[in-house]
């Protein structure tokens, strides 16, 4: 009985190196080895061109165009706590099945200004035989206001021209050309703008992604920083025993704090910006890092109630839920935070980057801390001490002026403009714009937070999710599907890029790195919301070869009635709320890993 091979093909020592002409006709078989019984477990390599067009642009838009014309998805809608949809006045179903904030708690020193932006997401299901839940998840997420990101003034696209700036400075364009960025010179604009580093910006008709943001000496305006995974932040907070004794909630719980254990507690939505002051600075010789040990009293402190399954830094915290809340808490956060100087050393040339150099530099930080998982409870005379589990944490530092030059990846622009053929309706959204040939940022609109599409999927989020087996359901040991996604070998990597996310790795894996979270991310499923959504998609201009198109086509239209079957059997699942999803909104709130992460590891799944 024919077995199937291992995945490294039959190689027999007198089968290789021979000439071409010893094919025989009809044996021919395309470049790259596929297992005979090609069935669950087997692997399939396949040729460098055949994987050129599998990944291409080309082939997500004409997956895509298809998913959309198939009617291949269905839309999510908002449902209550039973899973049930929640009707309008009209008596229909609602489209907007989460408002929530962006940069959640975002707020200058003395808490006068708010960079938080409100929200809401929508989505599609679409039916997928390739992941734990059958189905992938594509979210948009639409800006409820246009925060002024400020006006770009300058575009450094002569990619054959050194640009004299003044002030000593020049712009390099043919420097910046061979780094893939594209720099450009902005005037006014709020803080917000540091915070948009992976965010998608637009004038209204050219889009693109923020790499970095740089001060007016061309220096990093914002610097990143992440805990340790042996070191992690350790936050206590204080609150008077008095206060909660006062509650029905203690009562509820018979006064014994310890069922305070393993409750979500919440310094509100913190994310607060504080002049640098007692930080310390240590230099090293690849890093260097920042001990902090703040304080602070008068604070927000609640005890969330949360009866969805999304976990709370998803949410818009101040609408949710109490069990309890006070504003007399203090808090205390000590956490050591490290940088890498190589992501910063280019900007100062022949100067060597030290921390001295970089504190000179800089006079704030942002902390962030996301609500947590209380660890442990202990009564201190008058008062309440409460200990989070500790956690993996990141800091911005912020330099003296706003970013007055933003980088963009020059692969990532689009450019959008309705659409004429379509009376209006319709937007046009073109993915094959080169910005050292075609003009951007021509509109002089301010520039504000864009509009974005998200999916769970493995090529949209260049992560697998895996459906921790407690979910499985009948308890039998499920291996995740997504594993025949053929995988780079990255698969296992563990950078500061991933630093955070290394530590849900029973959750996720992400192989994602800086230059592809920066990119225009596409994939079939989110260019068919885009159609869905009466935004055409131009055909991108690198189709593959006629012979390639003619195979795909066949094998488009056999998998499409596979999918259709599949989207059936996902009907019958009503349960909305997994991993993807809660994955999928994290992107879609430009959390960053160590964010991310959080979010997964105090999720109810
Ligand atoms: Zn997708």
């Amino acid at each position: 009985m024919p077995r199937k091979q291992n995945g490294f093909g039959n190689f027999k020592v007198g089968s290789v190196r021979r000439p071409s002409n010893d094919f025989r006709v009809g044996k021919i078989q395309k470049a790259g080895s596929y297992p005979s019984n090609n069935t669950f477990g087997s692997v399939v390599k396949r040729s460098v061109i055949e994987q050129y067009d599998m990944n291409s642009d080309w082939v997500r838009w004409r997956k895509g165009m298809e998913y959309y014309y198939q009617g291949a998805w269905l839309r999510m809608y908002l449902t209550d706590e039973r899973g049930a949809p929640v009707l309008d006045g009209n008596g229909e179903k609602i489209p907007t099945f989460l408002d929530t904030i962006l940069y959640q708690g975002s707020t200058n020193a003395d808490g006068t200004v708010s960079y938080e932006i409100p929200v809401e997401f929508t989505g599609y299901r679409f039916a997928t035989n390739a992941s734990d839940s059958s189905n992938h998840y594509v979210v948009k997420r639409r800006v409820q206001s246009e925060p002024d990101l400020g006006v770009v003034t300058q575009v450094y696209s002569d990619k054959d021209k050194i640009y004299d700036v003044g002030g000593g400075l020049t712009v390099d364009a043919p420097l910046n050309f061979q780094n893939r960025e594209l720099w450009v010179q902005g005037q006014g604009g709020s803080r917000l703008l540091l915070k948009t580093i992976g965010e998608r910006i637009t004038d209204g008709n050219t889009e693109a992604t923020v790499k970095y943001a740089l001060n007016n000496l061309q220096h990093p305006a914002i610097y990143i920083g992440k805990t340790e995974e042996e070191a992690k932040a350790k936050l206590t907070v204080t609150i008077p025993l008095s206060e909660i004794a006062s509650t029905s909630f203690y009562s509820n719980i018979n006064g014994n704090l310890q069922e305070l254990i393993g409750e979500v507690g919440s310094l509100g939505a913190f994310s607060a910006e504080r002049n640098i002051t007692n930080e310390e600075f240590v230099d090293g010789d690849y890093e260097f890092t920042v001990n902090s040990d703040i304080s602070d009293t008068g604070q927000t402190f609640e005890i969330l109630d949360n009866p969805t399954d999304l976990p709370a830094p998803l949410l818009d915290i101040a609408a949710m839920a109490k069990l309890f809340e006070t504003t007399n808490a203090s808090f205390n956060l000590k956490a050591s935070y490290t940088f890498i100087k190589q992501h910063y050393q280019r900007f100062f040339g022949n100067k060597y980057l030290t921390a001295d150099l970089v504190k000179s530099e800089l006079n704030l930080v942002s902390y962030t801390i996301l609500p947590f998982t209380i660890n442990s409870v202990i009564i201190k005379g008058a008062n309440v001490e409460i200990t989070a589990l500790p956690f993996e944490n990141s800091v911005e530092l912020y330099s003296t002026t706003v970013g007055n030059y933003l980088i963009f990846t020059d692969y990532s622009f689009t450019k959008k403009a309705p659409d004429a053929y379509n009376g209006g309706d319709w937007q046009r959204l073109d993915t094959d714009v080169n910005p050292w040939q075609d003009e951007v940022f021509t509109t002089s609109n301010p520039l504000t937070i864009a509009d974005i599409w998200c999916c769970s999927c493995p090529s949209y989020s260049n992560s697998i999710i895996r459906m921790p087996q407690s979910l499985a359901g009948d308890n039998k040991h499920v291996n995740n599907r997504q594993y025949r996604y053929p995988l780079p070998t990255a698969m296992s990597k563990v950078d500061f890029q991933n630093r955070g996310l290394a530590n849900a790795a029973g959750i996720v894996q992400s192989w994602e790195t800086f230059a592809q979270r920066t990119r225009f991310k596409m994939c079939k499923h989110t260019i068919a919301a885009m159609f869905i959504e009466h935004i055409k998609v131009v055909e991108p201009n690198q189709y593959p070869s006629v012979d390639a198109r003619i195979q795909f086509e066949e094998k488009l239209e056999k998998d499409m009635a596979a999918i259709k079957d599949e989207l059936l059997m996902s009907l019958e699942r009503s349960e909305l709320t997994t991993v993807e999803l809660v994955y999928t909104l994290a992107e879609g709130l430009n959390l960053d890993e160590v964010e991310t992460a959080a979010v997964l590891l105090n999720s109810k799944f």
